[in-house]
């Protein structure tokens, strides 16, 4: 059996996982005083934020209204910090920081417009991992140089450590791209 978590701030509730249904994030809110956590390792006392001021601060003017929250499910012990509990964002800071333990591939300098794409799509993931807003027209799309590049390397049988570089780095791009679609509204 897995206990469940009480809230860290009053003490007076269990916690529960929600869904900020028109923010496309998970979070963790506790019923009596609505503190909400939006990681579940951050669920301490001084590491809340007020449910209604954060999503004010979002642009969602109505933070009672039907349709803005959806209860997931008790917080347990058990709960593990995994990334649908982090929610969207998360992910995609995760797979910012990822991108940027990765070195540059040599081929991608080859690629035409590669190095533009990256540096766009980075540009974007920064400013949304910073809690800055990107627009829709904003998020790049691979050129079609890359995307043939791409689909001819997978098509290969032998590749080599650089042309698996490439891929391994055009994935993480992708990934990111996705998680930056999913994060914008
Ligand atoms: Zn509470």
């Amino acid at each position: 059996m897995n206990g469940r978590v009480a809230c860290p701030r009053c003490g007076q509730d269990w916690l529960e996982r929600v869904r900020l249904i028109q923010l496309g994030e998970e979070a963790i809110r506790c019923p009596e005083c609505e503190a909400l956590w939006r990681q579940r390792v951050e669920l301490r006392q001084d590491t809340f934020v007020d449910y209604g001021t954060f999503l004010r601060s979002r642009g969602r003017l109505d933070p009672d209204a039907p349709g803005e929250v959806e209860i997931l499910g008790p917080v347990t012990t058990d709960t593990k910090p995994a990334p649908n509990i982090l929610g969207l964002n998360q992910s995609m800071k995760d797979l910012y920081e990822r991108l940027r333990t990765l070195p540059f591939p040599n081929l991608g300098k080859r690629v035409g417009d590669f190095a533009l794409y990256d540096a766009l799509l980075a540009g974007c993931a920064d400013r949304a991992s910073r809690g800055g807003c990107v627009e829709c027209s904003e998020v790049p799309v691979p050129a079609e140089e890359t995307v043939n590049q791409v689909e001819l390397l997978r098509k290969k049988d032998h590749i080599s450590a650089e042309e698996s570089a490439f891929l391994q780095y055009f994935d993480v791009l992708e990934q990111l791209r996705v998680a930056l679609e999913r994060s914008k509204l």
